[in-house]
């Protein structure tokens, strides 16, 4: 394969120069791929500012017909997207083929919203509007989680709005990316999506660069923040979509039985690199060991493998840092906690590591403090459910959590309660591209999806005449 271009003002292009992607299951290589260089950032940012006029006068008819156009080709192409997305990121076959599907169908949501012009008063005296305006260029920086998904959370909606974008996939996990870019850049005009790769080292200057006027962020905490201090001078929007350390808190009356899977299912997906992954789960001390068992049992049955392996669960580790990482936050729970499933590092190449069930640990550790985007799953024992509140809501991150209750009264009066973005009520880490997203505390700022997340990317713009 490849080497995969970058598209720069409706061009494909080589880059300044090349750089290796390596498969996370075998550590080969899987292709080359351009990396821009700092000359290459500014002229895509150049196609870009010249792309927006024609673009932001376009009828939106016309922007939403393209938006329909991309859906379409992502989705017809979903199976090769698919393959080239697990042998960059790691993650099973079907699950990557899912991803691009998933991210066709939020380019289609896109396609069939408006953006209306809201009349505010119309009286004898005045009358006064409120309409909505794009930005301009839009800088869109996405990590190596859901590289697909995550952009689809931001490029549709910034095109729709009539901005136009420069699009920087993570270091790690540019080409599924880079082929969404070479099928659908004869489906807008030149400049209007410009999608660079680097080596970790043009987020920066993406952030600072002075013809940027938004930066659509989804990243680490640690990041964001310099995301938020780069974009300070010249006042640039941002949005930003952080780190999390989601709770689950599971009362007395659900059945272990029953509810594991779910559990299983919304800790591990992804091999656990979701950023509303349930990372903590406090459960009630009368179905404490039950639940452990059975999340054991299923931790002790995953199948772990390659992705491209029919039959796999759960691929490897996306990176090697991320791999170590997670290895360290293992050893933390064996010295805090037992670790009654997985734990060991798997033989042979690729940065497998098995489903980890950590049971008798507590807050304070750092398996339970903090965010550990992997494979391990710390379960924590409680007597009193406004106890177990306190303790989910104390953590500095607040993007997601659940309570999980066969009593949805006493379940939808704690969720109101919870102090995060979203809050799920017998289930978790459910998404959908009408449903507005976005952190508390230091998981972020602002919102993406939905409405609410399209205006983002706009400016408010109020005509009030006299009559
Ligand atoms: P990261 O912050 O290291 O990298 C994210 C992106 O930022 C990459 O494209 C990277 O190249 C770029 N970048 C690096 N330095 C930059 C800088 N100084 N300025 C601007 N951009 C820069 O994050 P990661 O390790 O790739 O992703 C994992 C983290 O992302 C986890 O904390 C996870 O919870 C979080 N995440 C959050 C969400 C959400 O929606 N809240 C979704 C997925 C992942």
């Amino acid at each position: 394969m490849g080497p995969f271009k970058l598209l720069i003002g409706g061009r494909l292009v080589d880059g300044d120069s090349l750089m290796d992607v390596v498969n996370p299951a075998t550590e080969g290589l899987v292709a080359q791929c351009a990396r821009a260089s700092k000359a290459q950032l500014d002229e895509a940012v150049a196609a870009a500012k010249a792309a927006f006029p024609a673009w932001s006068a376009r009828p939106i008819a016309e922007r939403r017909a393209a938006l329909a156009a991309m859906a379409d080709v992502i989705q017809a192409n979903a199976a090769e997207i698919g393959r080239i997305l697990t042998q960059e990121q790691g993650k099973p076959l079907q699950d990557a083929i899912g991803e691009a599907y998933g991210a066709s169908a939020f380019f289609r949501y896109f396609s069939n919203i408006d953006l209306p012009t809201k009349i505010l008063e119309d009286s004898p005296q005045k009358k006064v509007e409120l309409r909505r305006r794009p930005l301009g260029v839009v800088g869109a920086i996405v990590p190596w989680n859901f590289p697909l998904i995550l952009m689809a959370f931001k490029v549709p909606a910034a095109l729709l709005a009539g901005n136009t974008v420069v699009l920087k996939p993570a270091a790690t996990t540019p080409l599924a990316t880079l082929k969404i870019a070479e099928l659908v850049k004869d489906l807008l005009p030149a400049g209007v999506l410009n999608v660079i790769a680097d080596a970790n080292d043009l987020g920066g200057e993406l952030t600072k660069h002075p013809d940027i006027r938004k930066i659509s962020f989804t990243g680490s905490t640690e990041t964001g923040r310099k995301v938020m201090a780069g974009a300070a001078d010249a006042l640039k929007r941002i949005t930003l979509e952080l780190g999390g350390n989601d709770a689950g808190i599971v009362l007395g009356d659900v059945d272990p039985v029953e509810t594991a899977p779910k559990i299983f299912g919304a800790a591990f997906q992804n091999s656990g690199q979701v950023c509303i992954a349930m990372k903590r789960v406090y459960v009630h001390e009368s179905i404490y060991d039950a639940m452990c068992a059975e999340l054991a049992k299923l931790a002790e049955a995953a199948v772990v493998g390659d992705g491209l392996e029919q039959g796999t669960q759960f691929g490897p580790l996306q990176n090697k840092a991320q791999y170590e990482k997670v290895l360290g936050f293992i050893e933390e729970g064996r010295k805090d906690g037992k670790v009654i499933a997985g734990g060991e590092r798997a033989p042979g190449k690729g940065y497998f590591i098995r489903p980890t069930i950590v049971r008798d640990i507590t807050d304070g550790s750092r398996l339970v403090d903090e965010e550990q985007f992997g494979p391990v799953l710390p379960l924590i024992k409680f007597k009193d459910a406004e106890d177990a509140l306190r303790r989910a809501n104390a953590s500095d991150y607040g993007l997601g959590g659940s309570i999980w209750s066969k009593d949805l009264d006493k379940a939808y009066e704690l969720a109101g309660r919870m102090d995060t973005g979203t809050v799920w009520i017998n289930k978790h880490a459910e998404l959908a591209p009408n449903l507005p997203f976005g952190g508390a505390k230091a998981s972020g700022l602002g919102t993406e999806l939905g409405e609410e997340g399209l205006a983002e990317f706009t400016q408010v713009h109020v005509i009030n005449m006299a009559r």
